[in-house]
Order: C-alpha cells, then sequence, then structure tokens
C-alpha cells in the first residue's frame, strides 16, 4: 500500500471542499482497502465520510424514502419500512457478502464499489478498466464471471452489486453534493457501459460526494422478489440476479419493473421487456416469452454461455413468484 495523508471530514462541505483528483472518499473501506492493498488506487488523501451525519433512513411525505448515504447495509436492509415496503431491496442487501462486511459497507459505499473481475485485482494482467488501453485480458481469457450484456470490446466485466440491482428496478434517485453545489441523478444514468472509457464506472464528478439515495413510494414495491444465483449458498457475487415487481389486476398485468444484475457492466434494466408484459395474461407462457425477449441481444462469451438460459430461468421464476404476491426466494 502506498502512502496517504488522512482527513476526517466533519461536514459535507468539508469533505467536498478537500476534495480532487488526488484524494478519495473513504466510508466503510470493505472495498476501498482492497483495492489500495493492491496498489489499484493511488490518492495522496484519504477523506473519511463515515462519520458525516448522513446516517438516517426517513419517510418522506409521498410515502417514499430517503435513504442517507453512511447508512450501514445492515440497518438498510434490518429497517421496518424497507421490510415492509421494498422488501426485494431488504433480500438483495442481505444476499449480498457477509454479516460482518455488510456492518461495515456503506450504501454510498456500495453504489461506487468496482468490479470482481480477477484481472483487475491483479496487477501482472493488462487491464483497460486498471490502465486504459492496456487490454482485457477477460476477453480471451476465463470469462465465466464476465457480461453477455452491453459490453464492449475494451471491457467485458460486471457490476458486483446485489443492491444496486434492486435500486435500479425501483427508479432510485442518487442525491450528490459537489463544488458546484447539490444535484439529483437517476439511477439509470449512474452507472455507465464500459465503451471505450471502462475506467469509467459512473457519471459521477471529480470530487462527488453521495449523500442519500431515494426510493420512490411504489406499492408494486411490496410484492417485489430478488432472486440471487451464485456458485454457493452465501459470501459470493452473482452469476446472475433478478429484481422483479409484478402488479397483477384480474390475471392481467398491470405493472412491471425489471433488472438483472451479473450480466453487465451496470445493474441492467429491462424497459423493453417491460414493454412486452405490460397488459398480457400474467401466465407462465407470458413469463416465458418476457425472458426470450430480455435475452435476445445477449452476447456471451467462451466460459459464460451458461448465463443466457440461467438468466431466462431467473426472470421466469422471479416473475413468477412477483405475480404470485411475493415473499422469499
Ligand atoms: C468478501 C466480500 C464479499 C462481498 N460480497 C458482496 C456481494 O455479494 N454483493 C454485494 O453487493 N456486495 C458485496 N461486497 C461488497 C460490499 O458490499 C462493498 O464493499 C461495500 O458496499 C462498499 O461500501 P463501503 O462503505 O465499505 O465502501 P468503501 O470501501 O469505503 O468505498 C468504496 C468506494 O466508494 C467511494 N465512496 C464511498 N462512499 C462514498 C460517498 N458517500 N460518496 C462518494 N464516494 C464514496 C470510495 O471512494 C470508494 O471508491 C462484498 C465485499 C467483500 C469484501
Ligand atoms: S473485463 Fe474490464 S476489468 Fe476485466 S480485464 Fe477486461 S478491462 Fe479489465
Amino acid at each position: 500500500m502506498k502512502n496517504f495523508s488522512y482527513l476526517r471530514a466533519t461536514s459535507t462541505q468539508e469533505a467536498v471542499e478537500h476534495a480532487n483528483q488526488d484524494t478519495c472518499f473513504i466510508a466503510g473501506g470493505t472495498n476501498l482497502v482492497d483495492r489500495l492493498k493492491a496498489f489499484l488506487d493511488d490518492t495522496s488523501t484519504l477523506i473519511d465520510v463515515s462519520r458525516l451525519a448522513l446516517k438516517e433512513i426517513n419517510v418522506l411525505s409521498d410515502g417514499g424514502v430517503k435513504i442517507g448515504a453512511m447508512v450501514t447495509n445492515t440497518a438498510l436492509a434490518n429497517h421496518p419500512q424497507i421490510r415492509q415496503d421494498y422488501p426485494l431491496l431488504s433480500r438483495a442487501i442481505l444476499a449480498g457478502a457477509s454479516q460482518q462486511i455488510r456492518n461495515m459497507a456503506t450504501v454510498g459505499g456500495n453504489l461506487l464499489q468496482r468490479t470482481r473481475c480477477p484481472y483487475y485485482y491483479d496487477t501482472a494482467f493488462a487491464c483497460n478498466k486498471r490502465q486504459p488501453e492496456s487490454g482485457c485480458s477477460a476477453r480471451e481469457g476465463i470469462n465465466r464471471m464476465h457480461a453477455i450484456l452491453g459490453a464492449s470490446e475494451h471491457c467485458v466485466a460486471v457490476h458486483p452489486s446485489d443492491m444496486c440491482v434492486a435500486l435500479a428496478a425501483l427508479d432510485a434517485v442518487v442525491e450528490v453534493e459537489g463544488t458546484n453545489g447539490k444535484r439529483e441523478i437517476p439511477f439509470s444514468e449512474f452507472h455507465r457501459l464500459p465503451g471505450d472509457t471502462p475506467q469509467q464506472d459512473t457519471n459521477l464528478e471529480t470530487g462527488d460526494l453521495i449523500t442519500a439515495v431515494r426510493l420512490p413510494p411504489n406499492p408494486a414495491a411490496k410484492t417485489g422478489v430478488y432472486l440471487k444465483l451464485r456458485d454457493r449458498a452465501s459470501y459470493s457475487f452473482a452469476l446472475v440476479s433478478v429484481a422483479a415487481m409484478v402488479s397483477v389486476q384480474n390475471d392481467m398485468i398491470q405493472q412491471v419493473h425489471l433488472a438483472l444484475g451479473g450480466v453487465a457492466h451496470k445493474p441492467w434494466r429491462l424497459l423493453e421487456t417491460e414493454a412486452f408484459l405490460q397488459g398480457k395474461p400474467a401466465t407462465a407462457t407470458t413469463f416465458e416469452q418476457a425472458a426470450e425477449v430480455a435475452l435476445e441481444d445477449a452476447q456471451p462469451l467462451a466460459h459464460n454461455q451458461f448465463k443466457v438460459k440461467m438468466s431466462k430461468r431467473a426472470i421466469k421464476r422471479a416473475l413468477t413468484i412477483s405475480a404470485q404476491g411475493g415473499g422469499i426466494v
């Protein structure tokens, strides 16, 4: 690990004022410290934001919820309002990492954790995300965990977060404070596809501090489902995951939100599939057809063709369970 200075911010303004290209915010440290140890991040100063007054979860007057960026994964997953109104978010978080890591990990940090592509973490290999224009070792390497949708010739990494897949389905909004003041970013515009700049994971600007995540009210979220498929039953990143919210009236689909994890460089919201499902009968055949639509553009790599079939089955199962009223999967 390289030497760095340490500054403990006492206010969001102080954190933002000191932020520049050579500094880095640290919250729970569960991803950043590993990256620093592996010489992946270069920083002159760590700005500790973990003690900022951003630890509240507030129910808003419209029925939505505002979650402070320093709320831990554990506190968010166990919050009564989240468990009741947004159970898919609670389940997505509990499907990730371990209890100890969730106790330290924060909402802001979860949005900005970086890919778990093994070539990114091993400096002996070329990686465009770590060092632009050096090449991508995963493209022709062991790419079993990698993307099947939205990838580019420069990077085939996937975004590792479970929480973010649920947030994508829930139409969350990210609140940010930067050198030019406060602004809001819709979740669909927060993370980026790799294109020819895979080193940029998000549309944040230098020095931007995430201060909160807002969830709009949505009664359909109560029957939402999060389904995660992985190599081990716990302590493992998703091969494929699905966040699904379906509301059904008189056996017809009224509203549906659907997002995939483990398949792309960002949480993959399936708007075309949602449009396909809208107004159709909530039957096994409809859900099977929807799964075909969802994976129409998939471009698997040498070692991850299995993800196409796995995604289709997961989508069908998540839609079916959500349409039947939700529950633990
Ligand atoms: C062994 C292991 C297994 C895991 N398994 C899973 C899993 O299955 N699913 C899953 O979703 N996650 C998993 N995680 C990831 C874990 O959830 C993240 O490491 C965690 O959410 C990051 O939060 P943090 O507060 O520790 O972030 P930090 O490590 O402190 O920071 C991460 C990044 O976010 C930036 N940052 C932090 N807060 C802010 C802010 N408010 N504004 C701007 N920038 C900020 C930092 O500068 C840094 O770049 C796992 C982690 C480990 C170590
Ligand atoms: S997939 Fe992306 S992160 Fe992995 S080696 Fe290629 S460029 Fe690096």
